[in-house]
Formats: structure tokens, sequence, C-alpha cells
């Protein structure tokens, strides 16, 4: 009886140590799989560090380049386009005017009023639409043919509001937030399509005149009297309500800067033709490329899978549109490289499956278990995870959008330096006198919605600069800016006015 106990207790210490075995095992395993994705989140951190001296590097060199665009066609990868925008609206505009602002997810349509006075604008009515993804890559017809369509539906809800005795001839401003070689403020020409859109047989062809045509075919006597860059757009609606306003930059979808340049120091043009002495540029600094930009293997992947690979890669690291991507593809290489997000996800390896917003969510995420985390994961087939998991993927998030923020700021310092806004000159540092107020207007969903970026991005603005420099810049956001500043800029090109509100 003894004896079969004894056998029976040492099996039983057996079985209890190659359990512990198993166990300790098992954890040293897990740690080992847990250090991995550490260890991948570290690599992550640091290629994406954006200290302080890389950030002045990158103001230099976009400043640089703009210099070099300004010089000569093809002179760098920023091309510096001519708006043929001199005189920006100052609020005395009158009148009723449209614009359809085609973005890069949304297409948006205005009827603003213009009393004569800043506080007497007013907008009418707006309509904002997704864009719907197969437009993305059908035809010119079918794209003009749906833009007026939806336009033709806007007016017929106005019914006979405005009442005149002669017909209406209504003046468009055409937003249109890709890259266009300007030929006027009316006319220009598609230079490339960004941003996921894909419409063969368009480049080189005038954007105003393809809009016209289609709302001539539908018999709709609406006269496409501007074609406007939305960042122009936003220059505009930032001028008209504060005249120290001297550059506009988008954070949607896509991202792109203007300022207000000396007609003189744009030696590529021979004529500009100003009265002011100065002209909107357009910058298309989603194109701004430097080989100090700290860029990642995730990058260089999005990059080589997308539609235009080795272009816009600036516009890839800080576009609402690839945020999401780079941290889907983040969180695809751990799960790829451990099981701690469970089995590989099929959804989680779709491209763009991730969006922007979703990353906001889950960085912004105030709930002490991470819900929102938790919730967003489960969309994207990795269900269940414990909360650590949770917090590295909010951690991914961080460095993602703190690097695309930082970016950003540099960007926009790179602006101020080229005007000499940045305090910069001279040595006049700590001379305050010769600060001038500077106003930067900024729109676009990444920036207005996303409050870590906005906020990263106000903070890097403010070490670039300095706090005695950062005194005097102002950072203006403005919703549908892009939009109600096209039709304003539009009404400050006319000397007649057309409708007249009833
Ligand atoms: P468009 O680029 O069509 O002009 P928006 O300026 O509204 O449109 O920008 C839309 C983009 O902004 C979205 O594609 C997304 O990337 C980003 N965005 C919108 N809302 C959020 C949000 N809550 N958090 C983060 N990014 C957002
Ligand atoms: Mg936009």
């Amino acid at each position: 009886m003894g004896r079969v106990l004894m056998t029976l207790a040492a099996a039983a210490a057996v079985v209890a140590c190659s359990v512990a075995t198993m166990v300790v095992r098992r954890r040293m395993k897990g740690r080992r799989k847990w250090r991995k994705v550490v260890g991948i989140l570290k690599d992550l951190e640091e290629a994406c560090e954006t200290p302080l001296g890389r950030l002045r590097q990158m103001v230099d060199a976009i400043a640089v380049e703009m210099q070099a665009g300004l010089v000569s066609e093809g002179g760098s990868k920023l091309k510096m386009l001519l708006t043929f925008v001199d005189d920006l609206p100052n609020g005395s505009e009158r009148g009723t005017y449209y614009a359809l602002h085609l973005g890069g997810s949304y297409f948006r349509i205005i009827r603003v009023h213009l009393g004569g006075q800043r506080s007497t604008l007013e907008v009418q009515d707006i309509e904002r639409h997704s864009i719907p993804t197969s437009l993305m890559n059908s035809t010119s017809e079918v794209l003009f043919d749906f833009l007026a369509s939806s336009l033709q539906m806007f007016i017929e809800k106005e019914g006979n509001m405005f009442n005149l005795a002669q017909p209406v001839k209504r003046e468009l401003a055409f937003t249109f937030s890709f890259p266009v070689k300007q030929t006027s403020l009316s006319s220009g020409v598609l230079i490339k399509w960004t941003k996921g859109f894909a419409i063969s047989e368009m480049a080189g062809e005038d954007i105003a005149e393809c809009l016209q045509g289609a709302l001539n075919k539908r018999g709709l006597d609406i006269r496409v009297a501007a074609l406007v860059n939305d960042t122009v757009g936003a220059l505009s609606f930032g001028h008209f309500h504060d005249p120290d306003t001297i550059a506009a930059v988008v954070f949607g979808t896509g991202s792109n800067a203007c300022y207000l340049e000396r007609t003189d120091a744009i030696i590529k043009c021979q004529n500009p033709r100003t009265t002011s002495g100065s002209m909107v540029v357009n910058m298309e600094w989603g194109n701004f490329w430097s080989s100090r930009l700290p860029r990642t293997s995730y990058d260089i992947e999005l990059d080589a899978e997308s539609m235009n690979s080795n272009d816009m890669g600036f516009e890839k690291m800080i576009g609402g549109m690839y945020l999401g991507d780079i941290v889907r593809r983040v969180i695809l290489r751990m799960s790829q490289e451990s099981d701690i997000f469970g089995p590989i996800s099929s959804i989680l390896s779709t491209p763009f499956i991730l969006r922007t917003n979703s990353v906001s969510a889950m960085h912004e995420d105030d709930t002490p278990e991470l819900l929102k985390v938790a919730r967003i994961l489960k969309d994207l087939g990795v269900a269940e995870v414990p909360l650590k998991v949770r917090k590295l993927v909010v951690k991914i998030c961080d460095v993602v959008t703190r690097r695309a923020a930082r970016l950003a700021a540099a960007g926009i310092a790179g602006i101020l330096k080229k005007v000499g806004r940045d305090g910069s000159g001279g040595g006049r540092r700590s001379d305050k006198q010769i600060m001038r107020r500077t106003v930067v207007a900024v729109e676009g969903g990444l920036y207005l919605n996303y409050r870590m970026f906005r906020e990263y991005m106000d903070e890097a603005l403010r070490d670039i600069l300095g706090e005695d420099v950062a005194q005097h810049v102002v950072v203006k956001a403005m919703e549908d800016g892009s939009s109600i500043g096209s039709a304003l800029l539009l009404a400050s090109s006319q000397s007649v006015q057309t409708i007249q509100s009833v």
C-alpha cells in the first residue's frame, strides 16, 4: 500500500514538474515573442525619430527646394505652380457665387452670398458627399457627368429663390485638389492624378473645360469662371478674414500648401503680369523629397505597392490617406512575427482597410480598458487581445502620427523661412520689432479632426521657431475654407456682379 502511494506521489511529482516546465517554457516563449514585438516597435520609433536638429534640416531643405522650383521649370520636386492669383479677397466682395470642390475623399458644393463686408458672408447652402470609389478609376466622362449631375440637383433645390426677371447666369469656382498647370485663373491642365485617383487619358486635359462641357451637355447655364487649387481656396478664405494670412496648408486625404510670393522671386516666369507685385504659388509639396526624411521599411513597401510609386513621398508620410495604412503595416508585421495578435487576420492584410479616422479613435481612446481599440482591432479580424497589446497599438498610432505632424510643422516652417518670416533673417532673431504677425490658414479633415496630430504639429512648430518667433505666427484652422474661399476668390476677380440675392 505504502509502495503504491509512493509510486503515485512520484508520478504526481513528475507530472507537476513537467507541467511547471511547460508553463515556464510557454512563458519564456511568450516573453520571447513579446520581446520580438517590442523590438519591432523600438525599430519603428528609431526610424521615425524627428529630433529638432533633423526638423531644422527639413526646414532648410524645403526652403532650398522652393527656391529651386521658382528658378526653373522642373528644377525641383516641388513644382511651385503659378496660380495667376495676385489679389486675394479682402471682405469687400459682393454677389452670389458657387463652388464645386473635388477633394481626395469628398466633393462639396456650396453657394455663398457676399454683402460687401466680412460680417455679411453667408454660406447659404453646403453639401458634402463621399466620392464613390468607383469614380476614382472611371473615365473622364463619367467623373464630370457625375459632378455636373450633382450640381444640377443642388441648383434644382433652389426652386425659384432668385426670382429674377432675366435668366440667371451662375458663376462657379471649381476647386480642384490635384496638381494642375494653370494657364489662367479660369483654366489649367491636369498634370497627374494623386491620392488613389487613376482616370486614364486625362493628364494634359483642361479641367475647367471638362467640367464646362459636362454642364453644357446637361443644359445648365453655369459658367466655370475660376479653377482654384484647394490650398489657394483656403488662403483666400484666410485672407478674407485676416489680411495677415500669407500661406495655407491642407491636411486632408493628401497634403499641399500655397503661399504668397513676390513676383520678382518667381524667376521662371518672365512676365507674371500682376498689379500687386506678388502671386500665390501652389507648391504641390506632397511631392517634396529629401534623403533626410525619416523613412521606414513600411513607407518603402507602401510606396512600392502604390499606384504612384516614387512619387508624392512627403504626402505618403503625412497625408490622411496613408497614415492608417502605415499603422496597419506595422501591426501586420508584428502579427506575422509573433502570435500576440492571434492567427494572422486576412482582413489585416488588405491595403487601406485601416482608415486614419480609426487611427485617431484608437490614439485618443480614453477608456481605461481601451475598448475603442479593442473594437477597431476586432473589425480588423483581431479579437480579444490583452490590454498590453492594445496599449502597444496605441503606441504605434502615436509614433506614426507624431512623425507626420512634426514633418508637417517643418513644412510650414520651411515656407516661413522662404518668405523671411521665421525670424532667422540676418541674425535679427532677437529683434522683436521686425517680426510681423503671420497667419497660416490650415484646413483638411486630418488637422481638423485629429487632436493629437494638431497638438504635435503646433508643438513642433513652436520648437522649430522658438518662442520669440512663434508668438507672431498664428495657425488658423478653417473648416470648408477651400470651398468657400474659392467662391470668394472668384468674387474678388469679377468686376461685374452676377446674381443678386432676393
Ligand atoms: P478631402 O481630402 O476630400 O478634401 P477632408 O479635408 O475632409 O477631405 O479630409 C478627409 C481626410 O481627413 C480623410 O480621408 C481622413 O484621412 C482624414 N480624417 C477625417 N476625419 C478624421 C479623423 N477623425 N481622424 C483622423 N483623420 C481624419
Ligand atoms: Mg480637401
